[in-house]
């Protein structure tokens, strides 16, 4: 039997209606009804198979190449034909409308931008895009692809030939810092966070929320399992998020 949620709904609409700038910090859990898989969450879905230290880090892209794109092609295959779904959509609107004045993610799906949200800040890099080490050129994920269905070749700079390496954080890799400086601002101007579909435990994302509650911002965490943070929630709400952030919207639109 689904528990009634509606008290919480409404008390998330009304206070995210009284923030002044309030941030919303999204993980896996808002893309897993797109079919996106967990990327960097060890010991879920796609580590069960694979050392992600063997395949997913720095050293593997250097070291082994075949063996990184092996494991990574489908990923972005599944990051490519992804659609939004409505949690997406509805977080969208909620940013076009002001009310929620950025959105920082954990996810590299790009499902944020897709759907229609401007102002995106990236943790964890992008699997939409890729980059030369070696010239720095910039290929987007239409190219990506091509390259991918080329069997068994690697993707390869077609201007100095050095294999390409998609934008997404490995294992061994800081956080890009630009995104990470920008995320940290987000997080010192806010008054309210609306986490969605983060168990907040990848480090060093996680430790992102606390910097707003420290300085007393208000907290709604939208996630199924528990979180670290769930003391220091003022709304929690273990609901589906596909169902929830279309209700807040529209409990906001009437
Ligand atoms: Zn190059």
């Amino acid at each position: 039997m689904d528990i009634d949620f509606s008290s919480q709904i409404e008390l998330s609409a009304s206070l995210l209606k009284r923030s002044k700038y309030a941030v919303a910090f999204t993980g896996a859990g808002i893309s897993t009804a797109s079919g996106i898989p967990d990327f960097r969450s060890p010991g879920k879905g796609l580590w069960e198979e694979n050392d992600p230290f063997e395949v997913a880090s720095l050293t593997a892209f250097i070291d082994h190449p075949e063996k990184f794109f092996n494991w990574i092609k489908p990923l972005f295959l599944q990051a490519r034909s992804a659609k939004p779904n409505p949690a997406h959509i509805y977080l969208a609107r909620l940013e076009n409308k002001g009310i929620i004045k950025s959105i920082i993610t954990q996810n590299i799906d790009g499902l944020h931008q897709e759907s229609g949200a401007k102002r995106v800040i990236e943790l964890h890099g992008s699997a939409r895009t890729a980059t030369c080490p070696n010239c720095h050129s910039t290929y987007d994920i239409d190219h990506l692809f091509e390259l991918f269905n080329r069997d068994s070749n690697l993707p390869t700079c077609s201007k100095c030939g050095h294999i390409i390496k998609p934008d997404v954080v490995l294992f061994e890799e800081m956080l890009p810092e630009k995104a990470w400086h920008s995320a940290h601002q987000e997080m010192q101007r806010a008054d309210l966070i609306l986490v969605i579909g983060s168990s907040l435990e990848v480090y060093p994302a996680s430790t992102l929320p606390n910097i707003a509650i420290r300085k007393g911002a208000k907290l709604i965490i939208n996630t199924l399992s528990k979180t670290p943070m769930d003391l220091y929630a003022d709304v929690l709400l273990p609901m589906d998020v596909t169902k929830s952030i279309p209700e807040i919207f529209h409990m906001i639109d009437s």
